[in-house]
């Protein structure tokens, strides 16, 4: 079925030069060696679709469906190729033709908007996962069978937001807990958005289903009203509200869009005034810092992880050029076998940097973090790191999934 016209312009689409620089940041061309599966390949496919009007049969499908969407192209291209822009509408094309996306990651995405439901299953999931009824190849890590209670916003007259979203908060609620330590001990109130704000459409955006991505953006807008900050503590959400200006082009969405920040980017000029009330701390344990590739090739806010670390930890920097980790929204469960090479180059290269027994691995997204900890390394998201070594929360050390694909 032919899908044209896909909504990019010819000049977007001419922008490549065919010079072949981004191939070696292309996780599915490096464990694939194809053309067709890197980026250039797929930019061939992509324009002749739009130009030749290429039919979309079951190869093209896969050659589009197998990009992780991780963008590490795009810093590598010197012609400047808008990459992500490119996949993205072919992808909502091939959604609304039901040529990506099967029926029952769109069932899952549509949970998502449910977030009583999603809090209701999660420990029922956890139970599942322990007698083993969930399959290592979903990659995910051991989910939480408590939530512990839920996050309040500290002030109705908040200083910021803590954008709190779905997964993170039903999967990984204790990040939240450090953040709102770490905003209190800066001395400001926070807010959190309403139930209808819990999800922000990065997961529809990242698979074709804008519509319904627009709806929940609207809803999340609508969730944290004012001009407050708003906190984000996983990249992808971070990258996905960033992106509502682009999503819903009002002005409105741009306004929005302009008010959201990593939480590294936020806590990064406050780090030294923390630190000051604080002892320095002896013993820095080593972490290696892996970039998820929506802060580093999408927000580019991956620098304030190291600022905000530094101060409690000495940092082991991988040799990868922040190669992706082939998590990549619901990419593990969707494309496992890919994922599953994508990450095991991942892995060789954090072992690579192992000095002991005791290495950590820092990581600022729910999915790339779950992706890794179910490879059997022991990853913790940079604010949690902070927030322990503060003393502001327990310490934890979210325990592998047993049974490791290394
Ligand atoms: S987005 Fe990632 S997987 Fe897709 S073509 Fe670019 S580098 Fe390759
Ligand atoms: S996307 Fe950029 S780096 Fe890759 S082949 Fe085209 S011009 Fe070269």
């Amino acid at each position: 079925m032919s899908v044209r016209p896909l909504a990019i312009t010819d000049d977007e689409l001419s922008t490549c030069v065919g010079c072949g620089l981004c191939l070696p940041h292309c996780p599915t061309f490096r464990v694939t060696n194809e053309e067709a599966l890197s980026p250039r390949g797929r930019i061939a496919t992509i324009r002749s679709i739009q130009w030749d009007g290429l039919k979309i049969d079951d190869q093209v499908s896969e050659i589009l469906n197998t990009c992780v969407q991780c963008r590490g192209c795009e810093p590598a291209c010197p012609s400047g190729v808008p990459y992500g822009r490119l996949i993205e509408a072919a992808k909502n094309n091939m959604a609304a033709h039901r040529q990506t996306t099967p029926w029952w990651q769109r069932f899952g995405l549509r949970l998502l908007r449910h977030h009583r439901l999603l809090l209701i299953g999660t420990p029922l999931l956890a139970l599942a996962q322990r007698v083993r009824l969930i399959p290592k190849r979903a990659g995910l890590s051991r989910l939480p069978i408590r939530l512990g209670p839920p996050i309040v916003a500290s002030s109705k007259t908040p200083d910021v937001w803590l954008y709190t979203g779905c997964v993170m908060d039903a999967w990984q609620r204790s990040t939240h807990r450090s953040v709102a330590a770490l905003i209190s001990k800066v001395g400001c109130r926070y807010g959190v958005p309403s139930k209808a704000g819990s999800c922000c459409g990065a997961l529809h955006s990242h698979a074709g289903l804008s519509d319904e991505a627009k709806v929940l953006a609207q809803a999340v807008m609508t969730s944290m009203p004012g001009s407050a900050p708003i906190i984000v503590d996983s990249a992808g959400c971070g990258a996905a509200l960033k992106d509502y200006g682009h999503l819903l082009n009002t002005p409105q969405a741009h306004e929005f869009s302009q008010r959201v920040c990593d939480v590294h980017e936020w806590l990064e000029p406050h780090i030294a005034t923390i630190m000051q009330s604080h002892l320095p701390v002896m013993n820095k344990p080593s972490i290696i810092v892996q970039d998820p590739c929506h802060l580093r090739h999408v927000q580019k806010s991956h620098l304030a992880v190291r600022s905000i670390l530094a101060p409690v930890a000495n940092l082991i920097e991988l040799d990868d050029d922040g190669m992706c980790c082939g998590a990549g929204g619901a990419y593990s469960l969707v494309e496992p076998e890919l994922a599953a090479l994508i990450r095991d180059r991942k892995v060789h290269n954090i072992l690579a940097k192992f000095t002991d027994d005791s290495n950590i691995v820092a990581s600022a997204n729910p999915g790339c973090l779950m992706h890794l900890q179910s490879a059997g390394l022991i990853v913790k998201h940079p604010v949690d790191i902070l927030a322990e070594a503060l003393g502001l929360v327990p310490t934890t050390n979210r325990p592998p999934t047993k049974g490791s694909t290394k």
